[in-house]
């Protein structure tokens, strides 16, 4: 089999600052902002049947990370709604993924960035399950990461920025190493954060546990799933927990735009089911972003 064009050189098109142009033309200079000082703040969102699933939600988001990081994003929401449904027609995606992305540019290069252009584009390509079936049905495997997620007071962590996931690439890259499929990121204080691109929950006696988003991304996807777990009447509890309550959960699942609603079936040497209500909330999570 052929391994996939790189994703630099492919058939398509991308809006780049305004304008829609071939996918490979879409370029920058290497003495850029965003790249030297993670000055970039993006978003990732899901095509079903031609159409993005919270497409809006999505866009804010963007904003207001471009906000938490000091510059504004220089497209409206509704423009950029716009041109993500455009990107997503121009491409023919039936079924994938919209990156949206915005950075800082060229004009200065050291720490301070005050007069910086900024830049945004719009990808987007076919992409059908962030992780394979076979692991969905079975569940994932994860390493508990050595890395844990920072304070609210040492970065921007409500912010979807590049720089926060340097230690998100470190984390998966060593799970992968070592054999599992993905990490568990604790806080800095210890407490259960989330996975490396995806938040968590726990099935405990058939209420549903998750973390309090104080200092990782409250994502989309669990704010859709906690509804649905209320609309089934399913107690929803945020709360800190620590790593040992793990012991006491029987199921365990992820969310997020790429990893949908994806069961854990370990965490190192904790074990869980893919069970009743992580099933029913995979089912919901199906039906909710497919329909018309
Ligand atoms: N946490 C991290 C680190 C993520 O990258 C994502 C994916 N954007 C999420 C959580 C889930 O967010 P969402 O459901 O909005 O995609």
């Amino acid at each position: 089999m052929q391994p996939p064009a790189s994703f630099d050189d492919r058939d398509g098109t991308i809006w780049y600052n305004g304008n829609y142009m071939p996918w490979r033309d879409a370029k920058l200079h290497v003495l850029n902002h965003g790249l030297h000082y993670a000055s970039c703040v993006f978003e990732g969102e899901r095509v079903y049947n031609k159409k993005i699933f919270k497409l809006n939600e999505h866009t804010e988001r963007l904003h207001h990370s471009g906000e938490l990081l000091g510059f504004k994003v220089p497209y409206s929401v509704a423009e950029l709604n716009e041109v993500c449904k455009q990107v997503v027609a121009k491409n023919t995606i039936e079924n994938g993924y919209v990156r949206p992305f915005a950075w800082r540019g060229s004009e200065m290069m050291a720490v301070s960035a005050q007069k910086t252009k900024i830049h945004v584009a719009v990808a987007a390509w076919s992409w059908p399950s962030y992780f394979s079936n076979e692991a969905k049905e079975r569940g994932l495997k994860l390493q508990i990461s050595k890395w844990q997620r920072p304070a609210p007071n040492t970065a921007p962590t409500a912010s979807k920025a590049a720089g926060l996931y340097m230690i998100c690439t470190l984390s998966k890259h060593a799970a992968e190493q070592a054999g599992y499929e993905d990490a568990l990121m604790l806080d800095y204080r210890g407490y259960i954060a989330e996975a490396t691109g995806a938040n968590m929950f726990l099935v405990m006696n058939g209420e549903l546990h998750t973390p309090t988003p104080d200092c990782f991304l409250n994502g989309i996807t669990r704010l859709t799933v906690i509804d649905l777990a209320k609309k089934r009447g399913i107690k929803v509890v945020e709360r800190h927990i620590k790593p040992e309550e793990l012991a006491h959960a029987q199921e365990v699942f992820i969310t997020g735009s790429a990893a949908e609603v994806t069961p854990i079936g370990s965490i190192e040497h904790y074990t869980f089911t893919v069970g009743p209500v992580t099933k029913q909330l995979m089912q919901d999570y199906s039906d909710l972003v497919r329909r018309p």
